[in-house]
């Protein structure tokens, strides 16, 4: 019997933080460098690695000499931020999760911009960290296509002779998470509850498109499971 693995984003599909993450890199840019101003950024569907590059470039600050530091500094202040910020669990998703982990053939990761360690961080605040055992981070790729080839790599790793590449769900809140998952050619479902808009999703064209994930049963049944 073939494993489905199924690949989750985590800010706007898991869990709403209302700019955690983003508070918490304007807090470490504030003790790091004491700059002052912090500048507009877009960070939906984008890896840390690909935020940082350019919020460093708009600083001024050398990325290679920088990174390491300000990734344990800044995962030093997520903590806080995500308390200040009320970081909670989106609709649907623990008993979703319970559901899933009983299945025996199907395998729970994730695909994410966050750093590792981010990743780690927040899924804790919540209870959730636990379901996950493998997945692809921002740490290393600018580009959410190279994120997803190191998730499905680890997939493979992780769950050996079992793993299909043809089972393979990405569920995420952008069209990046649509755009990726097409590049290991894995089915995608895109929720509603992040950073697309509803209109936007649609014309990325996921194979199954849903308000939210309170209703498991729906899509459950599209994967036949
Ligand atoms: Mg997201």
């Amino acid at each position: 019997m073939k494993t489905w693995t199924i690949l989750f984003d985590i800010d706007g599909t898991l869990t709403t933080s209302s700019g955690a993450g983003a508070g918490a890199m304007e807090t470490t840019v504030d003790q790091l460098f004491g700059a002052s101003e912090f500048p507009e950024i877009s960070m939906h569907g984008r890896t840390d690695k690909s935020i940082l590059q350019e919020l460093f470039a708009a600083i001024g600050v050398p990325h290679d000499d920088t990174f390491e530091q300000f990734n344990r500094q800044y995962c030093l202040n997520l903590p806080q931020s995500l308390v200040d910020r009320n970081a909670r669990l989106l609709p649907g998703v623990e008993p979703l999760l319970e559901e899933l982990a009983e299945l025996e053939q199907v395998e729970l990761g994730l695909l994410t911009g966050n750093l590792k360690q981010a990743a780690e961080i927040k899924l804790r605040h919540v209870g959730i960290d636990h379901f996950f055992s493998f997945g692809g981070y921002g740490d290393l790729h600018a580009d959410r296509n190279d994120v997803a080839v190191e998730a499905v790599e680890s997939a493979r790793d992780a769950i050996g002779d079992r793993f299909s590449a043809d089972h393979v769900w990405v569920i995420g809140d952008t069209t990046n998470d649509i755009r990726c998952a097409r590049h290991v050619g894995a089915k995608v479902i895109a929720v509603e509850t992040g950073g697309g808009s509803t209109k936007s999703l649609e014309e990325a064209r996921p194979d199954l498109q849903i308000p939210d994930l309170t209703n498991v049963k729906h899509w459950l049944n599209q994967l036949k499971l």
